[in-house]
């Protein structure tokens, strides 16, 4: 078929941009060049100015807005300098993708001549015309306003374009009357609720003056690279962002040998460049490897504030789609592009601190006796027994279904997984009452003298657990690759204000009545651990038994999106978040419309899609194959010879199953309009995908049958391992 041998031929004998490697460029000069950061701001305003905005951004204070113009000219100037026409407002819409709507310094001055202008007010305020953006029903469309606020915490930053450079300011994004359209607003709130409560534990605990506290976040991105002529050769991966039909491939990932391997030449030159251009913004890109399946990748970012590192991902993950395409290649942030294949995740580590304690998650060699550690852990227990649901919402979305509860990801079990030496004290503690030792970290003897000890940690790590703690952080497993990471850090700041409320009002409590505050902390763990022990779980989470245990501990298992979205509107979601100002009601009905309508949409478009596909590419080859074949009986029946008809039965038989797979699927496309809401979506998943699942299952059955010069689709193996 002249599409595909064309797209394996343009895959084979691309080349890339010429590769970009200076030597004599050092890496700690580049890093920041595009941002607007404290130390730039320090250099180019007055004195009183910088203090005041450095403490907007450490001390989370509010803006000064006689400030804000001192501000905006700088930054203008700033920006001017580097070849900068525009300014955008960047947000984050429930689409979770980044919108930006970008406005020229222009102002023209009556005269027929213009000025460059950039004032307080536009800085710190934009109003985009917000009609489009999904909302819930919370604006009516007739009312378009929606209003951008800046960040202050989150630096503006240059990006670069051939076609010019824009000045771009990360916002908040609220309707008129206040209300969250976006995905920063309610982290920032989040953040707060948070820290309020954490620095009343902090207080009991003697610390008088304390820094602010907040929350960090460490994103690892896993990702796909495809050369662009296949993904241009598959409606359903240009459209879908996933594969909605295709075989598995002869050889797959079983013998392990992508993983940690070489970086292919290729994709070396797409990450060099890709790092260049985060360092640039100010985006600590550290590590980088091969991910298990063919064709995947990860980077990881060093962790910063949690709102930082959000916005920094969303721009990570814009900078990679541009920057793959000029390597001629897609960069898929689907969670499964490929059946059978390893998806893609998104793993969320976050810890808490401020900058006099430091991390409120670090254990120290001896975490029995570390009693604040052991409270802000036995919080995250807590938080994570009572409103394991909520987790699991945060990462439900119609591509993360196809991960979760697979065998490769974590379950939609929320449990969470401590570790040797933590369960080893909570264990303690929930016996005796105290922890009295700690498990110690050993050293490696690898019986070689020469190398030096290796040192050994404390407890190992489990793969299959969604909640694991990592020595010294939390690791979120099940968000998914395309997902953004404010989504989870909401959920983890407010149910972690929740928990750590609950301590500090215990332990405050049990010393007003003249407990001892050691043994007011000692009861409170106990407390917590016989409360909430049962999310503790060290096994495999994988396995059949894990789900029956669950279900006799109480542990929600929420399949699918469609049993998530629910949460959202528990009479437990709405007394937490508004309790701690982090969503009110109708923000909460207008993020379970928003999923909703996100989920029918997605999985409509894929219908369609695997309608079209089966019906004017599939259908048509195997047909044409067919006549070959049938051609091929008549011949030989002509000519005198016994036909074997084997072969053209093995073509006709799924053939046949595809027509009627296909019929179907078109009868339960028309069956959606007859529900609307969430009685849509449980249709969708339950019949619609079912129908495309038959669909596939024929389809693919064909491309193993069909000749090879006709298959019109580029098949798994050219896709994962042609580069
Ligand atoms: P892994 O061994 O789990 O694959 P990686 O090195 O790939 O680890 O990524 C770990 C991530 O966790 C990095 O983004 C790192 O910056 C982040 N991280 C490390 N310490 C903390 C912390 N205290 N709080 C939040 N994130 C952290
Ligand atoms: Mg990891």
């Amino acid at each position: 078929n002249a599409v595909r041998l064309a797209a394996i031929k343009d895959a084979q004998s691309f080349e890339g941009p010429a590769p970009f490697f200076d030597v004599a460029e050092k890496t700690g000069e580049i890093f920041g060049a595009n941002v607007f950061s404290l130390a730039v701001m320090q250099k180019r305003l007055p004195k009183a100015v910088f203090k005041s905005v450095a403490a907007t951004i450490q001390n989370g204070e509010k803006l000064d807005p006689a400030v804000a113009d001192l501000v905006a000219a700088a930054m203008k100037d700033w920006a001017m300098e580097r070849g900068v026409t525009h300014y955008a407002h960047v947000f984050y819409p429930l689409t979770g993708l980044t919108a930006e709507k970008h406005d020229s310094f222009l102002e023209p001055v009556g005269d027929g001549t213009a000025i460059w202008e950039f004032s307080g007010k536009t800085l710190i305020q934009g109003e985009p015309d917000a009609s489009s953006f999904p909302n819930g029903g919370i604006r009516a469309t007739f009312e378009a306003r929606g209003y951008t606020g800046w960040d202050v915490q989150s630096p503006a930053y240059i990006l670069e374009n051939a076609n010019g450079n824009t000045l771009c300011i990360p916002t908040i994004f609220v309707s008129m009357t206040g209300e969250a359209l976006d995905h920063k607003t309610p982290l920032l709130r989040s953040q707060a609720a948070m820290a309020a409560q954490a620095q009343r534990v902090l207080a009991l605990f003697g610390h008088q003056d304390i820094d602010n506290v907040v929350s960090y976040c460490g994103p690892e991105q896993e990702y796909f690279l495809i050369d662009s002529s296949f993904v241009n050769a598959r409606p359903d991966l240009l459209n879908a962002g996933r594969t909605l039909f295709g075989a598995k491939p002869p050889k797959g990932q079983e013998f392990d040998d992508h993983y940690f391997g070489a970086i292919p030449e290729r994709v070396l030159a797409f990450m060099h460049d890709t790092e260049r251009a985060l360092f640039k913004l100010g985006i600590p890109a550290k590590t980088r490897h091969n991910e298990v399946a063919p064709g995947q990748f990860e980077i990881a970012p060093v962790f910063e504030r949690a709102n930082l590192a959000s916005d920094h991902q969303q721009l990570l993950m814009s900078t990679f789609r541009s920057i793959a395409k000029q390597h001629g290649m897609e960069c898929l942030f689907h969670e499964k592009p490929f059946a059978g294949v390893n998806g893609s995740g998104k793993h969320v580590n976050f810890s808490f601190g401020n900058g006099n304690q430091g991390n409120f998650l670090n254990p120290g060699d001896n975490p029995h006796d570390n009693a604040q550690f052991l409270v802000f852990c036995a919080a995250i227990i807590r938080a994570v027994h009572l409103h394991g649901g909520l987790l699991r919402l945060t990462v439900a979305s119609a591509g993360n279904d196809h991960r979760l509860g697979a065998n490769e990801a974590p379950p939609a079990i929320i449990s969470i997984f401590l570790g040797d030496q933590l369960a080893d004290v909570f264990d303690q503690i929930a016996k005796g009452g105290e922890a009295t030792s700690s498990k110690q970290r050993g050293i490696l003897s690898v019986g070689v003298d020469t190398l030096p000890d290796l040192a050994k940690d404390a407890g190992d790590r489990n793969r299959t657990s969604p909640f694991a703690f990592t020595g010294n952080r939390f690791e979120f497993r099940a968000a998914g690759s395309n997902q953004t990471v404010a989504a989870p850090m909401v959920i983890i700041n407010t149910i972690m204000a929740e928990a750590l409320d609950f301590a500090a009002t215990e332990i405050e409590a049990a010393v007003a009545d003249g407990s001892d505050f050691n043994d007011a902390v000692a009861a409170l763990l106990k407390k917590i651990i016989e409360q909430h022990g049962a999310v503790i779980f060290n096994g495999n989470g994988y396995s059949e038994e894990w789900h029956a245990e669950a279900e006799q501990r109480g542990l929600k298992n929420l399949r699918t999106t469609v049993d998530a979205l629910p949460e959202w509107l528990t009479p437990e979601s709405k007394e937490l978040f508004s309790t701690y100002g982090v969503f009110s009601e109708a923000e909460l009905e207008s993020r379970y419309e928003v999923g909703v309508e996100q989920y029918v949409m997605t999985v409509g478009v894929e219908a369609n899609l695997t309608s079209e596909v089966a019906r004017t590419i599939v259908l048509p080859t195997a047909l044409r194959y067919q006549t070959e074949l049938a051609q091929n009986v008549a011949a030989l029946k002509a000519a005198g010879i016994e036909a074997d008809l084997t072969t053209l039965q093995s073509v006709s038989a799924p053939l046949a199953d595809l027509t009627a797979a296909l019929a179907a699927l078109d009868t339960a496309i028309a069956g959606a309009h007859a529900h609307s809401g969430i009685a849509e979506a449980a249709y969708l998943r339950d019949v619609v995908l079912t129908a495309m699942a038959d669909v596939r299952t024929a389809a693919d059955a064909l491309e193993a049958v069909v000749a090879d010069d006709l298959w019109a689709l580029p098949t798994y193996q050219e896709m994962l391992y042609i580069r």
